[in-house]
């Protein structure tokens, strides 16, 4: 994956659930989001793998946002031979914040 998307993706942070502070075995959201990027790669370890998708089956905000990425990661794909303009990025940084604010 491209540096500046990893930036991006930084910049964007999520900590949107508050009653998620807790230390569980499982995911929180806040874990599962972080790992989103590396399970569309399939990078991630078999274990971390399964605590992933088992998250994603109780969770229907990680399983948006999970929609969200693939569809921004096309889209990005789709833009890969061009430079990134600064209107995409504000579009993306949109499509984040109306996340968030769900
Ligand atoms: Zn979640």
């Amino acid at each position: 994956m491209e540096n500046w998307f990893r930036r991006l993706r930084a910049r964007v942070s999520p900590n949107k659930r508050k009653t998620d502070t807790t230390t569980t075995p499982t995911l929180v959201c806040r874990e599962a989001v972080e790992l989103i990027t590396d399970y569309l790669e399939g990078a991630l370890l078999p274990e971390t793998h399964a605590q992933f998708e088992a998250h994603l089956a109780d969770c229907p905000g990680c399983r948006h946002y999970l929609e969200q990425m693939r569809l921004t990661i096309g889209m990005l794909q789709d833009l890969a031979h061009e430079p990134v303009f600064p209107e995409t990025n504000e579009a993306l940084l949109q499509v984040f914040r109306q996340w968030k604010e769900r």
